[in-house]
């Protein structure tokens, strides 16, 4: 075979039946959580003004380095979206709908980064996000979400991660602590991570690499710049898992770099998945980034989680496979085809997933295809039942005859052979 002209470019994937099934129902099993606790779906567009993600913080790679933007024709500079939460925020300073607001979206995310195993440059987000309110027991609410998704999906071995980053003013408190431990210590610090720390100290923590390693585990922890109130908030989320039953561990080093997070992040990561790319997602409380989108000031908490690498951790665990995609009937048409398509019809009208053979094939040939289609039953017509008025049913499994009935019985028999061959398939 030739290779062709054009492929997906880098990063880019054709999400193929069955695994395109897996996915929608990976979005449905989602949607069903959330729909459970009072969360409406959000569709915003995939692009928006370049600003709108800007203002996630210009520290981050995501915005300074990936994102893919460019100039329309009319002149705006606009960005494919590298992840949902500003546009949310952006559509809430727009629409100011009631608050609580609480919404789940589902779909793409552009950026630019080197693919590689369960990273790419178009990827699948699930998420939630809660506008304008600020409980601990909307946290609590939140992060188990999250983890009776994973649970939904058969998940076993997902860890959640947990941490606060205090109010504002412990979080600033902090960052210069973080920055005089780390510029007092420079030598043992990677290049990439001295770059990291002119320009936001707390991502050094997020550094992997093991020459940062013993500085990390040396630097002054969170916890001990919390203000009583950010303690009692950070205890009672606390508490709240624990009254749900749901394992957590507390990590000071879980900072997530934007400048809006304050109080609690949290991750959830898979068991299963190689340390460098297991966080399966996350999320944490943020305020400012309605304002600075134009609306009023609004506390806000959500989290985003990966579709792909979820997907590679339910594979790893041998749960959530790819639905059967087989149909129940396949129409086996010898005369021309015609009275395939009005059985075909008829059968789908009656709620049986129905295929069917085209060009007029020989018996063999569509009686091959009717095995491939994992179809338990086959409706064979000719000319001679065409004359006599009556249709073949065909059980493809087990051991049961075919029959010959009439025409008008057949959405009857087909039902009768249906309901024996799923009792024999699930004896
Ligand atoms: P983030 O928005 O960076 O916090 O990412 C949240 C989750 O989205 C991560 O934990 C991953 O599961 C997933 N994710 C982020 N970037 C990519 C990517 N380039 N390819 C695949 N999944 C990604």
């Amino acid at each position: 075979m030739s290779t062709p002209a054009f492929q997906t470019s880098p990063g880019m994937r054709d999400i193929l039946p069955p695994e395109s099934a897996r996915w929608r129902r990976f979005q449905s099993t989602f949607a069903s959580v959330v729909e459970a606790a009072g969360y409406g779906e959000i569709m915003p567009p995939l692009m928006e003004d370049l600003g709108v993600f800007q203002r996630i913080g210009d520290a981050t790679d995501v915005v300074s380095k990936e994102m893919y933007d460019f100039v329309d024709k009319g002149g705006r500079h606009v960005a494919l979206r590298p992840e949902q939460t500003a546009s949310v925020c952006r559509a809430f300073a727009q629409h100011r709908p009631l608050t609580p607001w609480k919404v789940y979206y589902a779909g793409p995310n552009f950026r630019y980064e080197k693919p590689q195993r369960g990273r790419y440059r178009q990827f699948d987000q699930v998420g939630v996000e809660v506008l304008g309110a600020d409980d601990p027991y909307l946290d609590v609410e939140v992060i188990a979400l999250g983890w009776e998704f994973f649970r939904a999906l058969g998940l076993r071995q997902v860890r959640l991660l947990l941490n606060s980053l205090g109010e504002p003013e412990d979080r600033a408190r902090y960052v210069q602590a973080l920055r005089e431990h780390f510029e007092a210590n420079l030598d043992g610090l990677s290049e990439v991570s001295r770059t990291t720390l002119a320009k936001n100290p707390l991502r050094v923590l997020d550094s992997k690499r093991r020459e940062d390693a013993e500085l990390i585990a040396a630097a002054p922890r969170i916890a001990s710049f919390y203000s009583i109130d950010a303690a009692g908030h950070f205890e009672a989320v606390q508490q709240g898992l624990t009254d749900l039953g749901i394992p957590f561990e507390i990590d000071n080093t879980l900072v997530r770099g934007l400048d809006y997070y304050r109080r609690t992040t949290f991750e959830y990561q898979g068991g299963t998945l190689d340390s460098a790319q297991n966080a399966l997602g996350g999320g944490g409380r943020y305020d400012g980034l309605v304002e600075s989108l134009g609306g009023p000031p609004t506390p806000g908490i959500g989290f985003a989680l990966g579709l792909d690498r979820t997907l590679l951790a339910c594979d790893d665990e041998g749960v959530f496979e790819a639905p059967d995609v087989s149909v129940d009937v396949y129409v086996v048409d010898t005369a021309g085809g015609r009275q395939a398509l009005q059985i075909s019809a008829e059968l789908r009208e009656a709620g049986f997933a129905t295929d069917r053979a085209f060009e007029n094939r020989s018996m063999k040939s569509q009686m091959k295809g009717a095995d491939r289609s994992g179809a338990l039953v086959a409706v064979i017509v000719g000319s001679n039942e065409i004359d006599a008025g009556t249709v073949v049913v065909r059980p493809l499994r087990g051991e049961d005859l075919q029959r010959t009935v009439p025409r008008d019985d057949l959405v009857a028999e087909v039902t009768k052979v249906m309901i024996e061959s799923l009792k024999e398939e699930t004896a």
